[in-house]
């Protein structure tokens, strides 16, 4: 679905976050309510169920602002740079601070609430998790600038992919005493279980990227072979050389992606998630992979990715003509067709999508963490030992009926013995 998304729209489409966050609460909340005999998960679903009949969409809303990254969330002078609990009351909670590069934020129902790292038992008030509608009394949305933004307002034409815009419209999400009824409260303070719903929702959030990052590179290599085309280079060895290099890296992602899912597990509450450590390497060959794949595609487009003039010089009777003129493919092409593939392949590959792909779902650093983590280096580390002869070979003695050790010394005494015959036949 996301890549067929990605396909469909050029761009990002803003859903996924929203839908991780579903599926890590609702393998979370069941954990918690087990281990501390809470009633999160019950309440969980019946948000769940709400969000499903109405068919809303909710943001996912993770980061924090975080200040100073070296100091944990307790440690911050400004509380507010973690969003935390100020208040408990009867009926629920008070929630301060703020969520930062919130994706479709403001064009969402609901904005489901998760911490933003791994916490200690002296940051639990930072430890929370809650789902409020986006029109909450106390919250407020402060939107992001983008590169091209303006454009849309200006001409179709220079908008690039006008239909569905840039990226995926973020927002810093501002809460000054927001009050969350405990229906809609999913965590409250149980430190030790913020890291693994991080980690849980990381894993399905870093696996989509290998879906929907690939639809837009179909759309982008489309475009690259659609301009050569009509630049007259679609035949030349290297052209198609580079288009083959983009589909590679984009089939690769996928299979990645569809890896996490393949060789994903089922949770104590019986939703299933993926491989965490296969969506972290999805994720990280996105960091570097969509970069390559839109580097091949402005070096196809050419200069004039960058250099066209604008719509309203196409429509000026003094200057329309020459700019047709000068910007011209290959005769039968439309010119302003060249034109309108030339800016949807700029505003996808210099656009907000680029950095996007970069650290959303967490920076590269963070997907090494896990795949350090979780690399199983001291089981590689055995599976050396075995071949080398350092570590008991049980399987190999299983075969051979007799101990490796023994084994050895028989063939070493075979080898001798047979050179000690080569030798007198070599002395006779
Ligand atoms: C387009 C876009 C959409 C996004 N959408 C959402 C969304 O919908 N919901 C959501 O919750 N988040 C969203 N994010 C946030 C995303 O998850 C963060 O950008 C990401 O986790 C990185 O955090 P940061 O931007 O604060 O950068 P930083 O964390 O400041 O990273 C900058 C650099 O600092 C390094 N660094 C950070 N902390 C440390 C440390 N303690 N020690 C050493 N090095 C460190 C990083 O590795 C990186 O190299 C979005 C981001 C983008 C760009």
């Amino acid at each position: 679905m996301m890549r067929l998304l990605g396909q469909k729209t050029g761009t990002c489409f803003q859903r996924c976050v929203g839908f991780d966050g579903l599926n890590a609460l609702y393998a979370l909340t069941y954990d918690i309510d087990a281990k501390h005999g809470t009633n999160y998960h019950e309440r969980f679903k019946n948000f769940l169920l709400y969000i499903q009949e109405n068919d809303y969409m909710s943001a996912g809303a993770m980061t924090d602002a975080r200040g100073d990254r070296s100091l944990r969330p307790h440690q911050q002078k400004n509380p507010k740079l973690y969003l935390h609990i100020s208040e408990r009351r009867d009926d629920g909670i008070v929630v301060n601070g703020a969520k930062a590069h919130i994706t479709g934020a403001i064009n969402s129902h609901e904005i489901i609430v998760m911490p933003t790292r791994a916490m200690g038992e002296e940051d639990k008030d930072f430890a929370v998790s809650f789902a409020v509608p986006v029109n909450a009394k106390g919250i407020k949305f402060i939107f992001a600038r983008q590169t091209n933004d303006t454009r849309r307002l200006e001409s179709p034409l220079d908008a690039g992919n006008p239909k569905y815009a840039c990226v995926g419209g973020e927002a810093l999400i501002l809460f000054k005493d927001v009050f969350v009824p405990w229906e809609r409260v999913f965590m409250n303070g149980e430190y030790e279980f913020a890291g693994p719903l991080v980690e849980m929702f990381a894993g399905h959030h870093r696996a989509n990227y290998g879906g929907c990052k690939v639809g837009l590179a179909d759309v982008v290599c489309g475009g690259s072979h659609w301009l050569a085309d009509a630049h007259g280079i679609d035949k030349a060895s290297h052209i198609l050389d580079k288009l083959t290099d983009m589909v590679t890296m984009a089939e690769t992602c996928w299979s990645c992606s569809l890896a996490c899912s393949y060789e994903g597990f089922k949770t104590p509450s019986g939703a299933y998630s993926v491989n965490p450590l296969l969506a972290s390497v999805t994720k990280l060959n996105i960091t570097k992979m969509v970069y390559e794949w839109m580097r091949i595609a402005q070096d196809i487009a050419g200069g004039k990715i960058i250099t066209l003039p604008s719509e309203s010089d196409m429509d000026n009777p003094d200057v329309g003509e020459i700019v047709a003129e000068y910007f011209a493919g290959k005769e039968g092409v439309n010119v302003y067709d060249i034109l309108k593939m030339l800016r949807l392949i700029e505003s996808m590959s210099i656009g907000a999508g680029l950095p996007e792909a970069m650290h959303g779902a967490g920076s590269p650093a963070a997907q090494k963490i896990i795949i350090a983590r979780r690399s199983g280096i001291e089981k590689k580390r055995e599976l050396a030992e075995i071949i080398a002869g350092i570590r008991k070979d049980e399987a190999f003695e299983k075969i051979l009926g007799m101990s490796e050790e023994k084994y050895w010394q028989e063939t070493k005494e075979k080898i001798r013995e047979a050179r000690m015959k080569i030798c007198q036949r070599m002395t006779k």
